[in-house]
């Protein structure tokens, strides 16, 4: 039976390098705009892909775009979901026309409110003097979500912007919160949508077939959900919100 991986990337695969044991073997898979590399794997991380792309179809679902996604360099050779669900490329890497007709029309419809609550953070951030810094992510010629990071990793700059400036802002997106990464995504996207339509396209030709899901997020839920079996790092954000072991005690 053909197994499919749908893989989140960051955090999951691999992860900066001060959120690595210390004193371990480091591998650099992920790279900066200027060459020097951002993301480093485990020994275990390396060894626990190897072991997935050897049985399975490995589908990278990353809110990363086209140019950060092309900056890891692991092996995938098949489908891609990019920018939370709102790209998908196909094995070729151009992108999936049937996913894009319905995507793009909505995006555009959703631009003016994406650039306000992007102005809306960086009039607070300057304000406010917080030096985060606010990016409106775009891919493929559509403006897509808003990400904040703070290049000093300073998570008390973003916790005041989720408390004082997003109940401010016009409705329509959720959010994804994970240590440095602050990101307002317009809510009818999500990874989980994306992954039923690649899913859904491969039971066409492929059934039975056994899913699996990778991802270390809350906002990673949702698509681990549509997934036989779920994936979750030690330790992440995800895991974390998982049932005491023993079960509640009343
Ligand atoms: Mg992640």
């Amino acid at each position: 039976m053909p197994i499919l991986a749908f893989v989140d990337l960051d955090d999951s695969l691999f992860q900066t390098r001060a959120k690595c044991p210390e004193g371990e073997e480091l591998i650099p898979v992920a790279y900066r705009k200027d060459g020097t590399a951002l993301g480093f794997m485990t020994r275990r991380q390396r060894l626990f892909f190897e072991h997935l792309a050897q049985s399975a179809t490995l589908i990278p679902t990353t809110a990363r775009n086209l140019d950060a996604y092309r900056r890891v360099r692991l092996p995938f050779a098949a489908q891609a979901i990019l920018n939370f669900g709102a790209v998908i490329l196909d094995a070729r890497g151009q992108l999936d026309r049937a996913w894009d007709e319905q995507v793009r029309s909505r995006l555009r419809a959703c631009a003016g409110r994406l650039h306000e609550w992007h102005r809306a953070l960086e009039q607070f951030i300057e304000a406010e003097e917080l030096g985060a810094q606010a990016r409106l992510i775009s891919d493929f010629e559509m403006a897509i979500y808003v990400v904040v990071k703070h290049p000093d990793g300073d998570l008390r700059a973003l916790e005041r912007l989720r408390a004082e400036v997003l109940p401010t802002l016009a409705p329509g997106f959720f959010v994804h919160a994970n240590d440095n990464n602050l990101s307002l995504v317009p809510d009818f996207l999500g990874k989980e949508h994306a992954v039923r339509h690649v899913r859904d396209r491969y039971y066409d030709t492929h059934d039975p077939l056994l899913t699996l899901g990778l991802g270390d997020s809350l906002t990673d839920a949702g698509f681990l959900d549509e997934c036989d079996f779920r994936l979750v790092p030690r330790g992440s954000q995800l895991a974390r919100q998982q049932p005491t072991p023993g079960g509640d005690h009343v």
